[in-house]
């Protein structure tokens, strides 16, 4: 990825060189930040964001489960995201929110610290490669487990513990995969290091419930909001690993990933191996209203102009 030119760091729009922070900063020892991922697509009329204010729910519920007081009103973040845009001239970008703890001491209770918020924009292609949208990739189930819930929060987006997903797609890399996906504690299937995930089964819509230790994706809702619309059949259930050998259909789901199809778990193809007609439904619907080619009937974007 490309550095742009210009990054949002506590109140000033600075050159990207500059947006730095000390060593001995807490987050640096801890992993003490909350953070979002968040697009702002291309449309004709220039770049909109994507579920901005779910986004900003999202940050501030973070926030207030890892106890950290973001010094900003939620309308000041909205604009200095659409600030930050603008000031990088982004046709389309990945929009990255990062609030964290900086220096004070080492103590593990680091509320003391002093609290900053940087807002970092960059281009952003195709998450899980260039082709992966069309042709899907192929994902192996993880040795490592999501946490349990009562170890990290998997509901928020707190920085630290996404060292679980990093091992999860370190591993996935290193046994061939494009990306692996966790099962959670007491072994039914959680979702991928950084996407949710869907089965597609005799016809029905499947994803793991959010006590499956899942981040409650903004995609993944749009994505239950899109199958009601087309009338699919929608279960959020516990999924056995199994089921993953016998879906039709599946597909990994985020901000990042977008609607990204899984051709095979473990080696084993998934249904036709190739991306299924519900997951190409669903995906074809989803372009089509966040690239504005038909009206935002959900209000799901955001000018930025
Ligand atoms: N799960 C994890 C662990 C994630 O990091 C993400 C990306 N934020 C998702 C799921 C997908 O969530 P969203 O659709 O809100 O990007």
């Amino acid at each position: 990825m490309l550095p742009s030119d210009t990054i949002w760091f506590d109140g000033q729009l600075i050159p990207w060189d500059q947006a730095t922070v000390h060593v001995a900063a807490h987050v640096i020892h801890y992993g003490s930040s909350v953070f979002e991922g968040i697009r702002a697509y291309a449309l004709p009329d220039g770049p909109a964001v994507f579920c901005l204010k779910e986004h900003l729910d999202r940050l501030w519920d973070s926030c207030k489960i890892y106890r950290i007081e973001i010094p900003y009103t939620r309308q000041e973040i909205h604009q200095a995201i659409l600030d930050t845009i603008r000031a990088n001239a982004h046709k389309a970008c990945y929009i990255r929110p990062v609030v964290f703890r900086g220096w004070d001491s080492f103590s593990l209770d680091g509320r003391a610290c002093p609290t900053h918020v940087s807002i970092i924009t960059m281009e952003m292609g195709k998450y899980l490669g260039p082709d992966a949208l069309e042709k899907g990739v192929s994902v192996g189930v993880s040795s490592w487990q999501r946490m349990a819930p009562n170890t990290y929060p998997a509901g928020a987006k707190i920085g630290g513990q996404y060292i679980n997903s990093q091992f999860i797609a370190m591993e996935a890399v290193d046994h061939g995969y494009v990306e692996g996906i966790a099962l959670d504690v007491n072994g039914y299937v959680s979702e991928g290091s950084g996407e949710n995930i869907f089965l597609v089964r005799r016809g029905r819509l499947l994803t793991p419930p959010v006590a499956c230790s899942i981040l409650d994706g903004i995609t993944r809702q749009c994505i239950i909001t899109l199958a009601g619309e087309m009338g699919l059949e929608v279960c959020e259930e516990q999924i056995s690993r199994e089921l993953l050998y016998l879906a039709d259909e599946m597909f990994f789901c985020g901000t990042a990933a977008e609607i990204t199809p899984i051709c095979s778990v473990d080696d084993i193809t998934v249904g036709s191996g190739k991306r299924g007609p519900i997951t190409t439904r669903l995906s074809e619907t989803f372009f089509d209203i966040v690239e504005g080619r038909v009206p935002d009937r959900y209000g799901w974007l955001t000018p930025v102009n």
